[in-house]
């Protein structure tokens, strides 16, 4: 077996392709852009190497600089992982020739694949069964168009260098024909330099079955069975599961026939997929092949107990296939769904920021998590903004689709927008229970699955004040401890006034609407004012932000994460903010008695209202920050006298500065 291999790539396919390595005693070298010298895949590789700065065109996708790396670290193989390079035939033939390892297929197998046009005719060659369609090397307009007419609309005007859904376009009727191969052609031209175009009958209910297969240099092809990934968005995958729902042995065993000939056909060595549509009447054609491990492989790890990667190296070093065709077998039933940092609200517009909090649910037997990123990481604009890869696994569907609402419940992810809800939607929908399934499942229910923003609930809105009143009466304890008074009255926040009501205001913002909040102090909890009624409600908190919770006798457990004055709530999955409002919020009780006041957030001062020397009394605005676009007003916690002032006007502080001394007035008597 290899000594060390070199991963041509970063993130969660890179760490996924470390783990067998290390499992295999083979050593590893990373290769990082300047934006990932703190990730992951570095930290887990035995070496990295820095390949280039942030673009992907200057570092992942350089052969030239990956194969420096490779002299360098002295590696005898090259991983390329999925993406970037994997499919790119010029590189594979430099590494060869140059005398490393490429993990993958032979150069020709990638080339013949890679232009869906060539694919096809081979595979018609091969009799492997095809959408009735046109995919000729003459491109005139004319012909096109009669072709589209021949077929028969819908048609599909599918890009031949074509991959990620570019350069489709569906055509209904012929009038509109010349207008979506125009369209389809600067697509094309744009995103793969190649304006070729080839035809299918657009087929309006179909769905998307792939064969897993692998081959080794010895002759023997086999396939692991298939995947559904019929649940996608723009013809892009966003869940996929093994096996496919209501298949027949026998319609596997043909599928996975044709799939092995396909193989066969290109000669292929090592891991592959054969993409199908599969339509209505149980009709199969061939739609691509992909030369390299696919994303979605893990369902089939689950389902068959093999690791792909395991077998990917083997291959490359020249052993046979771990095992035969019969020797394999379908265990239960495993759904992988892609956690991304985007927003399925604004047509999945990736969403760029800092993974303010991140929290798994347990990896098992049933759960396992491939990812690339942790808490405090990035997820930046140079990469794909997948989070992490969830897969689920039972011994049926209905178990899997239990154990992945669960496991979506439980993955908390503050920071970015990410698609949990939406997935926990999709896999709570009852026709997607009922395996209902094709391509066009995500349209077709479109009202349910993206459901309006709802104002926060009174559930919501009760946690997050739980939340506030727990953290303050703990910070007021801290405080005491520290005091030269610890049994101070002062330093109680159970409301407790000589004369009057003991009640306190919480001012939420909740997207465009401010809320008031009355919480009434009880012996034991809170009764909350909401906007719904009133509420009892107590509870605990631990350092982690977790809230167990008892609102009018049910209990609730909730996570909250604080980030300035944004709170955000997450309960089962589901996540919501909301904006704090509270002179008093600024003021941490700690930093308060030891006379300090200190920045609730990075910002900048718009305005100093005291002097030093100044005396003033308890809720007098000392400074005014402006951050996030709104400004905050920074108050005296106490009567007190103004020591000295750090920042002036204009003047950026960073979250946690000490913004000004104050010395407080001891209470007389
Ligand atoms: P890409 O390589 O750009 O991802 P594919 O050829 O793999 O494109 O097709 C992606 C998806 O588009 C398929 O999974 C399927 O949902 C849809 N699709 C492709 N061809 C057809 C067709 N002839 N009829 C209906 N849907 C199709």
């Amino acid at each position: 077996m290899f000594a060390k291999i070199l991963i041509a790539n970063r993130g969660e396919i890179a760490c996924r392709v470390i783990r067998t390595a290390r499992r295999l005693g083979i050593r590893t070298v990373a290769v990082y852009s300047d934006a990932d010298a703190g990730s992951l895949h570095v930290t887990l590789a035995d070496e990295a190497l820095r390949i280039g700065p942030a673009p992907a065109r200057e570092s992942y996708l350089c052969p030239e600089l990956i194969l420096d790396a490779a002299k360098r670290s002295g590696a005898q193989a090259i991983h390329p992982g999925y993406g970037f390079l994997s499919e790119n035939a010029d590189f594979a033939e430099t590494c060869t020739n140059a005398g490393w390892v490429f993990i993958g297929p032979p150069t020709a197998a990638i080339r013949a694949m890679g232009s869906k046009s060539a694919a096809k005719q081979i595979m018609e060659e091969a009799v492997v069964p095809l959408v009735p369609g046109y995919h000729g090397e003459d491109q005139d307009p004319d012909l096109l168009r009669a072709a589209a007419d021949r077929i028969g609309y819908p048609v599909l005007i599918k890009a031949s260098a074509g991959g990620g859904g570019k350069g489709m376009r569906v055509v209904w009727e012929t009038a509109a024909f010349d207008d979506a191969l125009a369209g389809a052609k600067r697509e094309a031209l744009s995103g793969f330099d190649d304006d070729r175009i080839l035809l299918e009958k657009y087929l309006t209910r179909p769905r998307h079955v792939e064969i897993q297969v692998f081959a080794d240099a010895h002759g023997n092809v086999i396939h692991l069975f298939e995947r559904d990934c019929s649940i996608q968005r723009r013809h892009q995958k966003v869940l996929e599961e093994a096996p496919a729902p209501g298949m027949s042995a026998e319609l596997r065993s043909r599928m996975g026939a044709a799939a092995v000939a396909a193989a066969r056909a290109i000669g292929y060595v090592g891991a592959g997929t054969v993409e199908f549509l599969l339509d209505e009447d149980g009709s199969f054609f061939f739609m691509e092949m992909n030369t390299r491990l696919q994303v979605e492989h893990p369902v089939t790890e689950m389902i068959t107990g093999q690791d792909l990667v395991e077998w990917q190296l083997r291959v490359a070093f020249g052993e046979q296939l771990p095992c035969s065709q019969e020797q394999l077998a379908i265990n239960g039933h495993a759904i992988e769904v892609r956690i991304y940092a985007e927003d399925p609200q604004r047509d999945f517009l990736p969403s760029i920021g800092t993974l303010k909090h991140l929290r798994t649910p347990l990896e098992n037997t049933h759960v396992r998590i491939d990812t690339g990123v942790r808490a405090g990481d990035e997820v930046s604009i140079h990469y794909d903004p997948m989070i992490a890869k969830l897969i689920v696994w039972d011994t049926d569907r209905s178990g899997a689709l239990r154990r992945l609402a669960a496991a979506l419940g439980d993955y908390q992810v503050v920071g970015v927008t990410t698609n949990i809800e939406f997935l926990a939607s999709l896999a709570s929908h009852p026709a997607f229970a009922a395996a209902d399934l094709d391509t066009g499942f995500i349209e077709r229910h479109r009202t349910v699955l993206f459901p309006e923003t709802r104002p926060a609930s009174d559930q919501q809105l009760a946690l997050a004040s739980l939340y506030v009143l727990l953290k303050r009466s703990r910070e007021a304890q801290q405080a005491a401890l520290l005091s030269i008074d610890p049994w101070s009255p002062w330093h109680q926040t159970n409301g407790w006034r000589m004369n009057g009501d003991n009640h306190h205001q919480l001012l939420f913002r909740d997207a465009d609407l401010d809320l008031s909040i009355t919480a009434h102090y009880r012996p034991d909890g809170y009764l909350l004012e909401l906007p719904g009624g009133s509420l009892k409600v107590r509870g605990t908190l631990d350092d982690n932000g977790d809230l167990l919770a008892d609102l009018d006798g049910s209990r609730c457990k909730a996570t909250v994460v604080r980030h300035g004055e944004d709170l955000v709530i997450v309960i089962q999955g589901r996540s919501h903010r909301l904006t704090l409002f509270d002179p008093l919020a600024h003021v941490n009780e700690q930093e308060v008695a030891g006379g300090r006041l200190t920045a609730p957030m990075p910002g900048k001062i718009v305005a100093v209202l005291v002097a030093p020397g100044e005396q003033i009394v308890k809720g007098t605005p000392l400074m005014i920050m402006e951050a996030m676009k709104m400004e905050h007003t920074i108050a005296a916690p106490r009567d007190g006298v103004v020591e000295s002032i750090h920042f002036s006007v204009g003047s950026v502080v960073s979250e946690g500065a000490e913004l000004l001394a104050f010395a407080i007035e001891e209470a007389e008597g």
